[in-house]
């Protein structure tokens, strides 16, 4: 049977994140293309008040200069000693130029005398697609853990060296990638969004 879909264009441009989403959606047999590689440029207000919005703005936007099978991501980390924060801001905490290292200084020190079962944190990832029809679908993945004491480990990226998965008693940043693929947020959306896209495949739309 010929695919209805050719190909994916992801609409991001964050180079950590596209590392990780081709990891995830490895052997899957629909090519997945950068808005660059794909030649689509367009800024993106992210103006939404969800996690779920947000991704939607971004596949809308993206998808009404490709056409075709556009993804898009938004996701964050979410301290409940913090009230959520920094949750849909977490690219934007202190100013999206400041450092990791600073932003993740930031909230252990907001967390100063916290105790170890308050400590309670999430990474949400809200995949979104719009596909070749104009149909939508949006779906989220959640990682639980903990903020530690101090930034732990070498791999990953953002608030990774500070969030502690209770599981393997490691942050995220000390986790082999495969792990984490496994064990995220994103990882966890993406496989229910492949789920989606496969459905598409066997509908009847054309
Ligand atoms: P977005 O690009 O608007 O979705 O922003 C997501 C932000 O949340 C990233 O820039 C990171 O700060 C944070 N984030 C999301 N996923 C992860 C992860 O897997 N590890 C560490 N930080 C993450």
């Amino acid at each position: 049977m010929m695919s209805k879909i050719e190909k994916i264009v992801f609409a991001t441009g964050n180079k950590d994140k596209v590392r990780e989403i081709n990891e995830i959606l490895e052997g899957f047999s629909i090519p997945v293309y950068t808005m660059k590689e794909a030649g689509v440029s367009v800024d993106i207000v992210e103006d939404g008040k969800s996690f779920e919005e947000n991704s939607l703005i971004k596949a809308r936007t993206v998808w009404k200069e490709s056409g075709g099978l556009v993804l898009a991501d938004d996701s964050g980390l979410e301290v409940d000693a913090l009230g959520g924060e920094p949750g849909i801001y977490s690219s934007r905490y202190m100013g999206e130029e400041t450092s990791y290292h600073l932003k993740n200084q930031k909230i252990i020190e907001r967390l100063a005398g916290v105790e170890e079962d308050k400590r309670t944190a999430r990474f949400v990832c809200a995949v979104a697609a719009v596909f070749p029809d104009g149909s939508e679908k949006v779906v989220r993945g959640v990682m639980e853990g903990r903020i530690g004491y101090e930034e732990q480990g070498e791999n990953g990226f953002g608030y990774d060296p500070i969030f502690i998965l209770p599981k393997y008693g490691k942050t995220t940043s000390e986790l082999p990638s495969e792990v984490k693929n496994e064990e995220s947020h994103r990882g966890k959306a993406l496989r229910a969004m492949r789920i989606e896209i496969e459905k598409y495949e066997d509908s009847d739309s054309q």
